[in-house]
């Protein structure tokens, strides 16, 4: 509930602190237990950022984050470490994210011993059985990170994230970095663990074909802000956003007789560090009115769970 974080800008030749950066802008949703939730936006949105201040990977600068009835914002060093057991993460580079120098072995071990699950040969057990739940059960444990390909080294991170039995993944940008036909190999394997281990998902990606199929419900983030979020067929059938329905507009149809329009916006994202005043995508808005330059839209229900925030849903009345 209206997540905000902001970033300290230096400059100067002390390097002081010269202004802030606000990558997330009083950004609230809900997720439910077994949900998908796609969090989607250009790089600078602040949808990672957004994924680690609910982990506390980041502080949060203002907001609360309510998971399974726990304020997360408020509990002790030691009570966050436990909950983290419930809430984990996967990055969108899994070569970075996995330790060059440790045994796959290793690196599926440490959460397990972090939170005291098991003794040693249960441990080892956990590991075949993590290894065989993300197809992996062939390879061996004792080989490194470098040693596998970039789709065998994100089921890697995910068999890590899955080590604890978490409730929710945050999943920043998972396939991102692999090839198109590894991709859905990757997704369809995030979807059959979802089902095996009733997880819960916040997906986080760039584009709106990622997360089509696998989520439930899509938010769109633009500079910082959730501009709209509506259940999935709901947002890619009637987007009500401009920033959406651009965004919708570059990805490619299946059907060729469907033609549609390429909304080309003008224009660069503004810098996070200056956004503009009233709505922040207004420079760039096909259907801009003199009132968003001004005002900044609130985000609200348009009927049906569909918030967007857009002065055009008051003139529609
Ligand atoms: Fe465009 Fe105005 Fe809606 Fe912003 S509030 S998206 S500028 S129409
Ligand atoms: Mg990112």
């Amino acid at each position: 509930r209206n997540l905000k974080k902001t970033f300290p800008i230096h400059g100067g030749v002390l390097g002081g602190k010269v202004g802030e950066v606000v990558a997330v802008d009083d950004v609230s949703f809900s997720v439910e237990p077994g949900e998908t939730l796609g969090l989607v936006g250009e790089s600078g949105c602040g949808k990672s950022t957004t994924g680690r201040t609910i982990m506390r990977l980041y502080e949060p600068t203002a907001g609360e984050v309510e998971f399974a009835g726990k304020k997360l914002f408020q509990l002790k060093p030691e009570e966050m470490r436990q909950a983290r057991r419930d809430l984990q993460m996967v990055f969108q580079d899994p070569f970075a994210s996995l330790n060059p120098r440790q045994k796959i072995s290793t690196i599926l071990e440490e959460p397990l011993i972090v939170h005291g699950l098991g003794n040693a040969k249960e441990r080892k057990e956990q590991v075949q059985e993590l290894l065989h739940v993300v197809g992996l059960n062939h390879i061996h444990g004792g080989r490194y990170p470098h040693q596998f390909s970039g789709g065998q080294r994100q089921r890697i991170g995910i068999a890590r994230a899955l080590s604890t039995r978490p409730k929710l993944i945050i999943a920043d940008e998972p396939v991102s970095a692999l090839d198109v036909s590894i991709q859905s190999q990757v997704l369809n394997l995030m979807m059959d663990l979802q089902e095996q281990f009733e997880l819960t998902y916040i997906f986080i990606a760039h584009d709106l074909s990622v997360v089509k199929h696998i989520s439930d419900r899509v938010g769109v983030m633009y500079l910082g802000r959730l501009v709209e979020l509506a259940p999935r067929d709901e947002l890619y059938k009637k987007p009500l956003h401009p920033y959406t329905e651009a965004l919708l507009s570059a990805v490619p149809v299946p059907d060729p007789q469907a033609k549609k329009e390429r909304i080309i916006l003008t224009g660069d994202v503004p810098s996070p560090a200056d956004p503009p005043r009233g709505c922040a995508f207004h420079p760039r808005c096909p259907h801009v009115m003199e009132i968003c330059k001004e005002a900044r839209p609130t985000f609200k229900d348009a009927g049906g769970g569909h918030f967007v925030a857009c002065h055009l849903l008051d003139k529609q009345g």
